[in-house]
């Protein structure tokens, strides 16, 4: 039997969930899925430049595998920059370190811990925010979400 794998952590969700080139319909695109996990290895070695065995670490994998990760990660960019596609950024087997709050009010993006008692927007003070990770948080291979433990309270539930 196949040893499961390891699911690999993420510190801060992705703010895009698509990036496109400007001016052609989405259906005229190829689709080209980086995962969470792919996401992570090019925010941490080329976003934030640090060294593969840090960021390795901060992931909970080997240093191999990041570095066959972050070459799956860059080619996917590539392909992206070169042949054109929207690029999805969803799935993998991970584990989701902080989460995303969207106000749909002024549109700011808020990465908060998962225990955060955060009810308003710290730009303008709308408390219509969307929990985007919040319930429930894991994400499985298909992006999907499965039934995990929720970690914070819906929206609403504040008294
Ligand atoms: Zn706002």
């Amino acid at each position: 039997m196949p040893r499961p794998k390891k699911r690999r952590t993420v510190q801060h969700p992705p703010l895009f969930q698509s990036i496109k080139p400007r001016g052609i319909p989405v259906c005229g695109l190829p689709r080209i899925e980086l995962t969470l996990d792919e996401y992570e290895a090019i925010r941490l070695a080329d976003y934030e430049k640090r060294e593969h065995l840090e960021a390795s670490e901060m992931m909970n994998i080997s240093r191999s595998t990041f570095t066959r990760l972050i070459e799956t990660a860059r080619h996917k960019v590539a392909r992206m920059m070169i042949d054109g596609g929207e690029l999805i950024i969803e799935g993998g087997e991970i584990d989701l370190a902080h989460n995303l709050l969207y106000c749909r009010k002024c549109g700011e993006k808020i990465i908060v811990k998962w225990d955060n008692n955060i009810s308003e927007c710290p730009e303008c003070n709308s408390d219509d925010l969307y929990d985007c990770f919040g319930k429930p948080h894991r994400l499985n291979r298909a992006g999907h979400h499965t039934a995990g433990k929720q970690r914070r309270r819906h929206r609403g539930g504040r008294s």
